[in-house]
């Protein structure tokens, strides 16, 4: 993950991290200062999770049916919801749940 992500955002959950990037356009495999706006991409983390505070479980398209609570985090090998691409997903480092990334190799760039 971007060293960005885990220096403003240690704790946010892998999840968000995830789906922050896709909302933002951005490759988990980028480094950080390729980051136009990373203001911007921290607001945005700051936002899910203030959305999903009253929330149980973890929903980041705001649409809670199952199924259809993320953009891209734990949908690898299905359909982009903005663009159609297959998600990817990969590993970082040593493995492990908070290394893995998905990704649309489209949109996020
Ligand atoms: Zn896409």
């Amino acid at each position: 993950m971007l060293k960005a992500c885990q220096r403003n955002l240690a704790g946010i959950g892998n999840i968000y991290a995830t789906e922050m990037l896709f909302l933002r356009g951005v490759s988990p495999w980028r480094s950080v200062g390729d980051v136009a706006d990373l203001d911007a991409l921290v607001e945005l983390g700051r936002r899910l999770l203030e959305a999903n505070k009253a929330r149980i479980g973890q929903v980041t398209t705001g649409d809670t049916a199952p199924g259809r609570r993320t953009w891209v985090y734990g949908r690898a090998g299905q359909p982009c919801r903005r663009c159609g691409t297959k998600i990817s997903k990969g590993e970082q480092g040593d493995g492990g749940e908070e290394r893995i990334r998905f990704w649309c190799p489209a949109c996020q760039r």
